[in-house]
């Protein structure tokens, strides 16, 4: 369906183990061919990519310095210019599949006084690899600081880390809910989350661009694993994962063309209503607390009937 403004997909359905009643097979398939294929697969090989040829041993951690947390920084900008500049250049600079399955008709902002630098990509740019690269290089350094010291708990069979790689996403699922809701909490809001807000119509380099703030809180998730037993790989894997998977989810289109009609599940429905209408889905929909706390928009014209009575009903309290 091709809306006024852009593209507007079909409604969403909750995972499969949340709809009623709850079909727990089908979840298996959901997660494996839905959720795994292809994008969230292809942050793991990255991960391991990154962590296996492109990051210096452990070793080097034991004792650390500001030039370990430096390469990392380093390898980030190089990583994230490669992955996210590239998806910035095909489709919005040679503007690959035009405005075809893109979720606003309009493209990204230049000449306006509410981005830094006045330009909307050099802003996003500028956080995501000033803050973001710099603060997730520093986390992963103290990790690997930690685990090089064997000061905290450390899995050491292949098949444990690769469940454990797994669980990374559902863990992320209440970790991203927590912090979010959080950062929409008055006046943290403004302080730190507006930042990411100025981006009602999103690029690829809109995903990680935040404030220091957010980034101290939404890259703060390979902490879980002081006191859950983790491994350095899967400390890189959480910071890979957090960096780059928000890419293709705030690319501004719902799928990415690959010739001539072949196409594959691109951007975020989900996260992108949330930029549009801001009090609804804080969450991801693979864990669904906005379902359950009643904050789910599923792109259908009763559930944005649903939110305006609420926004109304809050209101007139
Ligand atoms: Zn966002
Ligand atoms: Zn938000």
């Amino acid at each position: 369906m091709q809306r006024a403004k852009g593209y507007d997909p079909e409604p969403m359905d909750l995972p499969p183990l949340f709809q009623s009643p709850s079909r727990p097979v089908a979840m298996l398939r959901w997660f494996v061919t839905r959720f795994l294929w292809p994008q969230s697969l292809t942050w793991i090989a990255l991960a391991a990519l990154v962590y296996h040829v492109f990051t210096p041993g452990l070793g080097r951690f034991a004792s650390l310095g500001a030039d370990d947390v430096g390469i990392l920084w380093l390898r980030n900008t190089i990583l994230m210019v490669i992955v996210i500049g590239g998806q910035h250049w095909w489709l919005h600079i040679r503007k690959a599949q035009g405005t075809q399955f893109k979720y606003e008709e309009r493209w990204l902002a230049k000449n306006r006084k509410s981005f830094t630098f006045d330009n909307q990509t050099r802003d996003n740019m500028f956080w995501t690899l000033v803050s973001g690269g710099g603060i997730a290089a520093l986390y992963e350094a103290i990790m690997f600081r930690l685990y090089a010291t064997e000061s905290i708990p450390q899995l050491d069979s292949v098949w444990a880390i690769a469940a454990m790689t797994l669980a990374v996403f559902w863990i992320e699922g209440l970790h991203f809910y927590l912090n979010h809701r959080l950062l929409h909490v008055d006046p943290i809001y403004g302080w730190a989350h507006a930042l990411h807000h100025r981006n009602a119509n999103t690029g690829p380099w809109t995903g990680i661009s935040m404030h220091p703030l957010e980034h101290l809180l939404y890259l703060s998730l390979p902490f879980v694993f002081l006191v859950i037993p983790g491994s350095p790989f899967i400390a890189t894997f959480c910071l890979v994962y957090l960096m780059i998977s928000p890419s293709p989810s705030h690319s501004g289109f719902d799928r990415f063309k690959i010739g001539q009609d072949r196409d594959f599940h691109g951007g975020d429905h989900f996260h992108n209503l949330h930029h549009r209408y801001f009090e609804v889905n804080y969450g991801m929909l693979l864990l669904p607390f906005d379902k359950w706390f009643g904050t789910f928009h599923d792109g259908s014209q009763e559930a944005h009937e649903e939110m305006k009575d609420r926004k109304r009903h809050e209101a007139d309290l």
